[in-house]
């Protein structure tokens, strides 16, 4: 799952909600483990420029016939009270008097031989689902021929699969997609106006206001509108915490933002944090929020050291997801000791079921790293792909400088180096060349 919906009422009917094919394909039809499939994914940079060259082949076998490359595709659908509209960009689409062809082109690295035969399911729902989209603009077509292209890193050869279908079969596979996103989703849809609402009639959760508080109130709320920035500096004990996350709720009540990320540095920040929102809970706010850990804080098997191929909480993550989810939608603020539970009782993953569950809430809170690192950032946010508004409350923000420079910075120790000579040296006179050369170095 990637994008959470946003909504905004439109009638006093329908509840809308927006997504992109992709996230409904996945909230759908991902099924499996945690595993990585052994063909590897690549690089964002990477992927744009394998795409544009797929796009050119695909033309070239065609005899040089336009390919239309990133066509926009949007279609509306209710189901029981909500007004649905997908939308998303379709890899590459080939329409002129001889055929009509939709494809989604998969960029892989690795050996071709370890892509599924035929192709992968979730990445046909996604063609499928594309390729309705555009029969439904297009009412005098009955059928449509749709492809799942890959192309790799290092291969000049395209693997595709090609299969027809007809509109009458894409228009049930669309419907029904929408229908089981709904039954997945509704709990959490029918009660996001309520919870905004809830944080438009909020008022500030304790009695009287620090001295200060106001003025730095003023300020989050001008840099959201702004889409700038606010420095607050202020001594420990004048109430800042509050100060910044009670005008956040009030930007995300106004639709300012989708979410607030409230960023530490240290665990005991975090919690600081937590027991702010809850007194915002307290004080009548329904919005959701989650205090995100580290993997190591939250691992069920510590002794699998993370192998995906074994751990029985990551072997059929995605089959069990949904309905761990679903409990999690119930609780309005949840923990460490909720994560676990939950994960305990639906076997999977605590971590990846935090990362899942925070694509729901309003209130993240977490560390840097998950902002600012370009190895573990959140991509589902924060990635190339991701537009949606955050708010950004970095606390302790003079921290920022000195974690940054080690999320951008690399070390290398003797030790790691004498290491790998000791194990590999012997094996080959070329790696002791270089590792003896490295010890120089060192
Ligand atoms: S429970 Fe632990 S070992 Fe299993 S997938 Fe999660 S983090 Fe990895």
């Amino acid at each position: 799952m990637q994008q959470p919906p946003g909504t905004e009422k439109i009638s006093p009917d329908l509840v809308p909600v927006r997504i992109a094919v992709r996230s409904l394909a996945e909230a759908v039809h991902r099924r499996g483990g945690l595993a990585m499939p052994l063909y590897g994914g690549v690089a964002a940079a990477d992927g744009i420029r394998l795409h544009q060259r797929c796009v050119h082949l695909l033309s070239e076998a065609l005899d040089n016939r336009p390919v239309q490359a990133e066509v926009a595709l949007e279609q509306e659908i209710t189901v029981d009270m909500y007004r649905l509209r997908i939308s998303g960009r379709c890899d590459a689409l080939v329409d002129d008097e001889s055929m009509t062809r939709i494809y989604e082109v998969k960029s892989f690295n690795g050996a071709a031989s370890h892509l599924p035969p035929g192709g992968e399911p979730l990445h046909w729902a996604q063609a499928r689902l594309y390729a309705w989209l555009y029969l439904a603009s297009r009412p005098a077509l009955e059928q449509i021929e749709v492809a799942v292209v890959y192309i790799a890193m290092d291969s000049p050869d395209l693997i595709q699969h090609v299969l027809t279908y007809k509109r009458i079969d894409l228009k049930a596979f669309f419907e029904d997609t929408c229908a089981r996103y709904i039954d997945f989703a509704a709990h959490i849809l029918r009660q996001e106006k309520h919870r905004l609402e809830s944080g438009l009639a909020l008022r500030f959760p304790y009695p009287e206001l620090r001295p200060g508080q106001k003025r730095m109130m003023q300020e989050v709320v001008g840099a959201a509108r702004q889409l700038g920035r606010a420095f607050i500096a202020a001594p420990t004990g004048t109430g800042k915490t509050m100060a910044v996350l009670y005008p956040a709720v009030k930007i995300l009540a106004n639709k300012l933002v989708r979410q607030v990320f409230y960023l530490t540095n240290m665990t005991s920040a975090r919690m600081v944090a937590a027991r702010a929102m809850e007194d915002l809970h307290a004080a009548g706010l329904s919005m959701k929020s989650l205090v995100l850990f580290a993997k190591e804080k939250l691992c069920l098997a510590p002794e699998l050291y993370c192998d995906q191929q074994r751990c029985p909480f990551a072997l059929a993550y995605y089959d069990h997801l949904p309905d761990a989810l679903r409990q999690l939608f119930l609780s309005v603020h949840v923990g460490r000791d909720e994560i676990l539970a939950c994960a305990r009782q639906y076997q999977v993953c605590p971590f990846e079921l935090s990362l899942d569950l925070a694509l729901y809430c309003e209130v993240v809170i977490c560390d840097y790293n998950y902002a600012f690192d370009p190895r573990v950032r959140l991509a589902r946010f924060f990635g190339p792909d991701q537009s949606s508004a955050h708010l950004l409350l970095v606390d302790e923000a003079h921290n920022l400088p000195d974690r940054s420079r080690r999320m951008y910075s690399a070390v290398l120790s003797r030790s790691d180096v004498q290491q790998a000579f000791d194990s590999v040296a012997a094996l080959s006179p070329q790696l002791n060349q270089d590792l003896t050369r490295i010890l120089a170095w060192l």
